[in-house]
């Protein structure tokens, strides 16, 4: 596994921009690119990958951006999807203004440019079945053979093209192909199918059509209605380059668009493949698209990951030639890192136990005053409450501790966070030995935290007071897969974590807690950061974990001595 993308500072450049800037350097200054979804699934950080590039270099040389949906398969493609797909663009921060646009907008169009591609002689309607075309193709080794309906006449053709979209012939019964090279050694110009026989309602243009243009005919001629001058994609279409320009040659197009292609991003314990990620929604291995443990776009703004974060993170991998797998400690650590910033603090108890101050009096309450955000001084301060039962991490206590841990123990003295010192003095049972309750004194000289004498303390811990507590459900992610390369060996469900999502049900939280949006991400102090799920019902708040605060990627860069 290489990580050879990792290590650019943010905004390198990179080959494609050093094309744009050549070419803008040689006059050609109306640079135009575009993002062009399929919209038949759910985008994925993979597809941020690619936003971002679209939309960064267009940004960067003046030029602009389009959003354009290459809707040509009405067999797969829905409504709802080209509806998420918008929001997630927004959502990562990029904007097309009035520059959306659909393949499906153009379909006249290339209609008319298949039958002048008849008309020149540069296309033939097929009689032959999807498996004879694919039989006729011949292999990377063998080439093709010609079809025998190859040499149809231009009127033949036309006729026959005609008679495809008025519906005279069944789904499948005949294809328009492009009449190239059977014998070109790349498979893409052995007569690619440009037209096929579908009857799906398309979710825009209804029943209006039964015949479709493939990807292949309608993506590049998209490109040259729009006028894009850079039509980057990732390296699986190089192989289609030569097709791209051949349809762009032989046709009357407005403009020449170029076609670039970089890596792909590929990401340690992901599947980035919308057919993948819709068998995965589909076998009900996670709980929908937006699952919080999904690569999508959806399924991270859930979990809580800012948008800022992707763009940094999209930033750092950079963009080359060259398939690399990227390993998710650096999203991990672009999300901590813009977290730290910006998140609230806040305390929560995730499991919790009682913790009894003796010597506080009963009924009353002390408002302690708590930093927002140490990182940034703006965010400024809030009041805790205190009292004399509160809650503590269950695992911030041991009876017996052995040497390593500073924690609470019996007779232990420990610093509660913004609060005051306590010392356990007892530890109360239930009849079958758990440990429900702790009993201990504090001292009223260390209120903020300090002792006027000056003695320390090995360990600070956070706390809920019991009577503001406000309850909540917690949800910790974990990888959705347990291999860094889920499906290598195999069938990608058998490589499914069952630890990647556990429920903590019965957590408390202080009150300033109560009245986040959905959607906010919050430090909890000493645990990692949670965001808002609109799961929340009025009497029980559920919080996503996004990520904990161990940074396993600044370790590692660490541990190889290399720099961030
Ligand atoms: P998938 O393989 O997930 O179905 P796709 O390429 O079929 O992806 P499209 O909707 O056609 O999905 O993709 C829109 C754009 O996003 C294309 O230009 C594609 O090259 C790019 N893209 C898709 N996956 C990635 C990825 N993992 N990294 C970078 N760009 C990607
Ligand atoms: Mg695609």
């Amino acid at each position: 596994m290489s990580t050879n993308e990792n290590t650019a500072p943010e905004q390198p450049g990179d080959f494609i921009r050093d094309v744009i800037s050549t070419d803008v350097a040689a006059g050609r200054t109306d640079v135009v690119t575009r993002f062009p979804p399929e919209p038949n699934g759910y985008l994925h950080i993979g597809h941020a990958k690619s936003i971002c590039l679209n939309f960064g270099v267009a940004e960067e040389f003046g030029g602009r951006c389009h959003l354009r949906f290459d809707d040509t398969n009405p067999a797969k493609e829905e409504q709802e999807f080209i509806d998420a797909i918008q929001a997630d663009v927004r959502w990562l921060g990029f904007d097309w203004g009035d520059h959306l646009y659909f393949a499906s907008d153009n379909f006249e169009r290339l209609y008319e440019w298949a039958e002048h591609l008849i008309s020149e002689g540069n296309a033939y309607v097929d009689d032959l079945s999807a498996d004879e075309i694919r039989e006729y193709r011949g292999t990377l080794t063998e080439p093709g053979r010609n079809s025998p309906h190859r040499d149809r006449t231009p009127d033949e053709n036309l006729d026959l093209f005609r008679r495809m979209r008025a519906g005279e012939f069944d789904d499948g019964g005949r294809v328009l192909r492009a009449k190239i090279d059977m014998a070109s050694g790349n498979i893409n110009l052995r007569d690619p199918v440009l037209y096929r026989i579908l009857r799906a309602p398309h979710p825009r243009t209804g029943d209006a059509w039964c015949i479709y243009p493939t990807y292949d005919f309608a993506h590049g001629q998209s490109d040259a209605i729009e006028g894009v001058t850079h039509s980057l994609c990732t390296l699986e279409f190089e192989d289609h380059r030569p097709l791209y320009d051949w349809l762009v040659e032989n046709l009357p197009t407005p403009a020449t668009p170029r076609q670039y292609e970089f890596a792909r991003l590929n990401l340690t314990y992901s599947m980035l493949s919308k057919r993948r990620l819709t068998a995965l929604v589909n076998d009900g291995h996670v709980d929908g698209w937006n699952d919080p443990r999904m690569p999508t776009l959806a399924g991270l703004r859930r979990r809580g990951l800012p948008p800022e974060a992707l763009r940094d993170f999209a930033g750092r991998i950079g963009v080359t030639k060259s398939d690399s797998v990227v390993e998710m400690a650096l999203l991990d650590h672009c999300v901590r890192e813009y977290l730290n910033k910006h998140a609230l603090r806040r305390m929560a108890v995730l499991d919790p136990l009682k913790v009894v101050i003796e010597n506080y009096p009963e009924g009353e309450t002390d408002e302690l005053d708590a930093v927002n955000n140490p990182e940034d001084e703006s965010a400024g301060k809030r009041v805790v409450p205190f009292s004399r039962e509160l809650w503590v991490e269950r695992e911030d206590f041991m009876e017996d501790p052995p040497k390593k841990f500073f924690r609470l123990g019996p007779g232990r003295e420990v610093r509660l966070r913004y609060a005051f010192f306590i010392t356990c003095t007892d530890v109360i049972k239930d009849a079958a030995g758990n440990i429900t309750e702790l009993r201990c004194t504090y001292d009223p000289e260390t209120r903020g935290g300090n002792a006027p004498d000056g003695r320390k303390v090995k360990a600070t811990l956070h706390w809920v007071s019991v009577a503001h507590a406000i309850p909540a459900e917690v949800r910790l992610y974990d990888h959705l897969f347990t291999r860094t390369d889920p499906g290598a060996e195999g069938d990608m469900a058998d490589d499914i974590n069952p630890q990647s999502l556990t429920v903590q049900a019965d957590c408390q939280l202080e009150p300033a807690l109560a009245d986040v949006a959905a959607g906010e991400t919050i430090q909890f102090e000493r645990l990692g950061y949670f965001c808002a799920d609109p799961d929340a019902t009025p009497d029980r708040l559920v919080f996503n974990r996004t990520i904990g605060l161990r940074d396993a990627w600044a370790k590692m860069q660490k541990q190889s001595g290399g720099k961030k």
